[in-house]
């Protein structure tokens, strides 16, 4: 089926009636570069920098960072690279850093607070992805944002970083563009005031389901109950959107359900900017792209926002899919 696709991975990824959907990859190694690399992504929407981190004895050095960081912005040529800090703690876990034994992990000391704990850490990155951020369009993407707080203080050891670079005559992007994942139901709640804050936004819907619903991702006894087209979900869509709007950032989706062809005529409903998805995912939902109007995905949102259980969400999705299908 994939192979059918692959002459549409250079076509650009418009709908027939000319919304562009940047259609862009996660990845967490580099053979998952190369899979994005070989289906047209638009770029990296995603690089979970876990795995530099794992399977080793101690922390990577910046040197070895940068390389890496470094070499995937040169592969993408020019197209965005969105690096993500550190995200362990939760389900993932490093050997030679003793984490803390929490009841609740996921809500415990993981991802951005544990780099504003230990800032030694965090600077290190830092410095790693901003020298490599002159060989490509680098970003910079926070995890686990729940507060204006923890953005300024992050920004404050960006800063620091910057500085030191500066001192050291070591090249850096200036511009560098700084997001937030919004994946806490606290930063879809205050989504207007973290706009005013960065220059983009990207939509986890992993966790952002699991904490909305209150329902463990990793937990499958009651994985019935980890339900994307929740109502609920659809209003922080909505919401997180619209305050990206009302601020004039970039806003996008990098979540697993970004890669689900049933939510397609969300994102363009909602007329987000990108959605980053598992390499596999692309063609196929590129091939979709190419076939699905913004206009009547506006409507369908409409009808989506009126929608009372997620099962009538379910229906009017695959009721638009499959009338495509046909
Ligand atoms: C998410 O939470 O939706 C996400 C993309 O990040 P991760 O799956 O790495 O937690
Ligand atoms: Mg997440």
């Amino acid at each position: 089926e994939k192979k059918k696709l692959q002459h549409i991975a250079d076509r650009l990824s418009v709908t027939p009636d000319g919304k562009a959907l940047r259609l862009e990859a996660n990845i967490s190694s580099i053979k998952e570069l190369e899979i994005a690399l070989a289906s047209g992504a638009n770029g990296v929407g995603l690089f979970r920098t876990e795995f530099l981190y794992m399977d080793r004895n101690r922390f990577p050095k910046e040197e070895e960072q940068y390389e890496v960081y470094r070499s995937v912005a040169e592969k993408l040529s020019g197209e965005p690279l969105v690096i993500r800090t550190l995200d362990i703690g939760g389900d993932k876990q490093l050997d030679y850093f003793e984490l803390p034994e929490e009841d609740n992990p996921f809500l415990g000391y993981r991802a951005i607070r544990i780099s504003l704990d230990r800032k030694d850490l965090f600077k290190t990155q830092l410095r790693a992805i901003l020298r490599a951020s002159v060989f490509g369009q680098v970003k910079l993407m926070y995890p686990l944002i729940s507060s204006v707080n923890e953005v300024q203080a992050a920004n404050a050891v960006l800063k620091e970083a910057m500085e030191e670079l500066e001192r050291e005559g070591i090249p850096y992007d200036r511009g560098i563009k700084v997001g937030i994942m919004i994946e806490v139901p606290a930063a879809v709640m205050i989504a207007d005031l973290l706009a005013q804050e960065v220059d983009f936004f990207s939509i986890g819907t992993n966790d952002l389901v699991q904490f909305t619903l209150a329902v463990d991702r990793m937990n499958e006894e009651i994985s019935h109950l980890y339900d994307p087209f929740h109502p609920a979900l659809m209003r922080m869509l909505i919401q997180t959107v619209e305050a990206a709007k009302k601020y004039g950032i970039t806003v996008g989706v990098c979540g697993e359900l970004a890669g689900d062809l049933r939510a397609l005529p969300i994102w363009l409903g909602l007329d987000v900017d990108e959605i980053s998805m598992s390499a596999h995912s692309i063609l196929l939902v590129k091939e979709r792209l190419l076939g699905t109007h913004q206009k009547e995905s506006r409507l369908l949102l409409q009808e989506l926002k009126a929608c009372r259980t997620s099962a009538q969400v379910i229906e009017k999705l695959e009721a638009f899919k499959n009338a495509l299908d046909t």
